[in-house]
């Protein structure tokens, strides 16, 4: 059951009272080292919301030394890559992107190029010394030194610093918005992972699981509504497991607290999270997120088996009997409410009858969406090391082809149940077909394509009735 905390008037007391406070830097401080807007830097990002997240960190800690962005690489003296290790391709399209970027070295000498994230430990020895693909390579937390880093590249040397910490979390660096809709945000609220799921690499490339200042979070969020923006997204490898305490009074914020404590910032800002791990989303959260209009009724919950067996190969730490209590308890408390997943195929010795749990499990979490790979083993992982990837290809990409063909049939049928219905949706800009449309999301992150009215403009809410669907979009009108 959900219990009110009792230490939560406590922070929302404190968080009165440093109102005001400067949390998070609003401008560059320090005395740039290059005269403003003389040297600019090109940012291309890879993976996960969380790299896009910190591109933008990485975009603000430059602009303090006076870079600015620019979006054309060819006018820039700095291009830096933001890299994911999840997938095989990712890092295929990374080292080919470095190709690219060496040509236009050389077509502009003097430019220097930078690898960051989660590439960074494991290639950096390959991509400075054998392939000399970088100047620079620097890892998810050390994003402070990359004006020094410059400089020794500058100078001749390699720029190198790949040390990953227990305690940044940038909780004062107010991030630089790149490629901006002016309306919706991301909110870094805590770094790393403890998890250890076999399949994973981030536990090895972003370190230990770390949680943000709560009141620097909150900060961000006001600061974010005062701008415009009326949608923000926290994000966290694990956002369940979010704990702070404040070192003042010594009251522990959970996710619950944090979440209610962003609720509080306006009533028109919306509230997103993401990921949550279904071992420890508890009820609380559930009981807050009903409490606040305010919180989307989504959740991103990813299974990636609905098999217990390979659920523990995975060391995922839950059944699928837990998982389905917690899909349960969701649609319980909140009926309303979407729920996503991840789903992995050809796992470590799955066969067809633990595959058929994971198909059957869609059809019983009745996922809006799924974002479905075939697993691919990756390097360093606890996978790699104790298991044979002994499913062959080929099963592999049909159990992911069956996978696809269930996501699709239960995500046409959750949008044709929508028909008729009428939402609050937040409009984000125009449609990509044409721009008579608008397009916007209800608090199911679903979007929703709808002819334009006069008076109405992006980050204002309107309702809309839907009166078509498909599987990946609703259309309607505004009523
Ligand atoms: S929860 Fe598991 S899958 Fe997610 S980042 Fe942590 S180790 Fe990786």
């Amino acid at each position: 059951m959900y219990n009110d905390n009792p230490t939560l008037e406590g922070v929302k007391k404190q968080d009165e009272k440093r109102q005001g406070e400067v949390f998070f830097r609003q401008q560059p401080q320090s005395q740039p080292v290059y005269p403003a807007g003389t040297r600019r830097f090109y940012i291309e990002s890879y993976g996960c919301q969380m790299n896009f997240s910190d591109s933008e960190i990485v975009a603000s800690v430059l602009s303090e030394v006076g870079f600015a962005p620019t979006k054309i690489m060819e006018e820039s003296d700095l291009i830096l890559i933001n890299t994911c290790s999840i997938r095989e391709r990712a890092e295929d399209t990374v080292r080919k992107r470095l190709k690219v970027f060496n040509k236009q070295k050389k077509a502009r000498p003097g430019t220097k190029i930078g690898v960051l994230g989660c590439m960074a430990e494991r290639l950096k020895a390959k991509l400075l010394d054998e392939e000399k693909l970088v100047d620079l390579v620097v890892g998810p937390d050390a994003y402070r030194d990359l004006p020094g880093l410059v400089e020794t590249a500058d100078e001749g040397d390699k720029g190198v610093n790949v040390i990953l910490s227990r305690e940044e979390t940038y909780s004062n660096i107010a991030p630089m918005r790149l490629d901006s809709n002016g309306v919706s945000a991301f909110i870094s609220i805590m770094r790393g992972c403890d998890n250890m799921c076999s399949f994973c690499v981030v536990p090895f490339t972003r370190g230990r699981e770390r949680s943000r200042d709560a009141f620097s979070i909150v900060a961000e969020a006001t600061d974010l509504y005062e701008k415009g923006y009326r949608e923000v997204t926290l994000l966290g490898q694990n956002v369940d497991s979010y704990k702070w305490e404040n070192p003042e009074t010594k009251d522990t914020v959970n996710f619950a607290h944090l979440l209610e404590m962003v609720a509080l910032v306006h009533p028109d800002l919306r509230i997103r999270f993401s990921t949550s791990h279904p071992k420890d989303i508890t009820d609380e959260v559930l009981y807050t997120m009903k409490k606040y209009e305010n919180i989307c009724k989504y959740i991103h919950l990813p299974v990636q088996s609905g098999n217990s067996r390979v659920l523990e190969l995975m060391n995922r730490t839950y059944t699928r009997e837990w998982y389905k209590e917690r899909v349960e308890a969701i649609y319980r408390i909140m009926p309303e409410c979407a729920i996503s997943s991840d789903v992995i195929t050809g796992f470590c010795t799955e066969t067809e009858e633990e595959h058929r749990d994971t198909l059957s499990m869609i059809d019983f979490a009745k996922y809006s969406m799924s974002y479905m790979f075939f697993y691919s083993e990756r390097p360093g992982t606890l996978a790699a090391r104790k298991y044979e990837d002994d499913v062959p290809l080929k099963v592999k990409k049909r159990r992911l082809a069956e996978v696809i063909e269930v996501q699709q049939r239960v995500s046409l049928a959750h949008n044709l149940a929508d028909v008729g219905k009428t939402f609050k949706v937040l409009i984000e800009g125009d449609s990509k077909r044409s721009a008579e449309d608008f397009k916007g999301r209800n608090t199911q992150n679903k979007m929703l394509i709808f002819p334009k009215k006069p008076g109405l403009k992006p980050g204002d809410y309107c309702t809309v009735r839907v009166n078509d669907a498909s599987s990946a979009t609703l259309k309607g009108e505004i009523v």
